[in-house]
């Protein structure tokens, strides 16, 4: 009976040791705000930290290119103020970002184009573009994590209309029940052995 008590008591201390985490680099290309930036940081912080694992943004300086790989970021994400949106309605978020694969999927490196986002969260004023790009960061770098696919539903979802800025507003849209498996998995499989 002692010994239950004590494993339970093991396992719901668990997650608490068990958060994985993760460094991204942003490199404010276009020079938008910082605050701008932090908010988006946040954003997509959230999403990740609802799955157990912690991002740890840094600046965009000389270690991007350190020359030991432990002092690397994990991921670098550009943010770029061009990009259009194609047309009107829901928006494929191609448009929004992209993250560059190698052939054997994976990759480190993404774009996120806020003039795009910017205009999606004008057409659409139920979310702040800070919001929509926090939730852009969020998708490219799923797509780094777990493959180029997207998903009918969730964040992995190829486009987004007025449905889901809605939901990304009350910080309802997640990645979904396999992906919020998969990817902790992952972060502990290509970046725990930092630890
Ligand atoms: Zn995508």
């Amino acid at each position: 009976m002692r010994n239950g008590l004590l494993i339970g008591m093991m396992f719901s201390l668990a997650p608490a040791f068990g958060a994985e985490h993760m460094s991204v680099a942003v490199c404010n290309i276009g020079d938008l705000p910082a605050q701008v930036i932090e908010r988006a940081e946040a954003e997509a912080g959230y999403v990740f930290q609802s799955m157990d694992v912690e991002v740890r943004w840094t600046g965009c300086g000389a270690e991007v290119d350190a020359a030991d790989a432990r002092l690397r970021p994990d991921f670098i994400v550009r943010v770029r103020v061009g990009g259009h949106l194609p047309k009107a309605g829901a928006t494929s978020l191609e448009a929004m970002g992209r993250a560059f694969m190698n052939v054997d999927g994976t990759g480190n490196m993404a774009d996120v184009y806020y003039g795009a986002i910017r205009e999606l969260a004008n057409l659409y004023p139920v979310a702040g573009s800070e919001q929509l790009m926090g939730y852009t960061i969020a998708h490219e770098l799923g797509h780094l994590l777990i493959g180029a696919g997207h998903r009918p539903n969730g964040l992995m979802r190829a486009a987004l209309s007025k449905k889901e800025l809605e939901a990304l507003n009350r910080r309802h849209l997640k990645f979904n029940e396999a992906e919020q498996a998969a990817i902790p998995a992952q972060v502990a499989v290509a970046y725990g052995w930092r630890r």
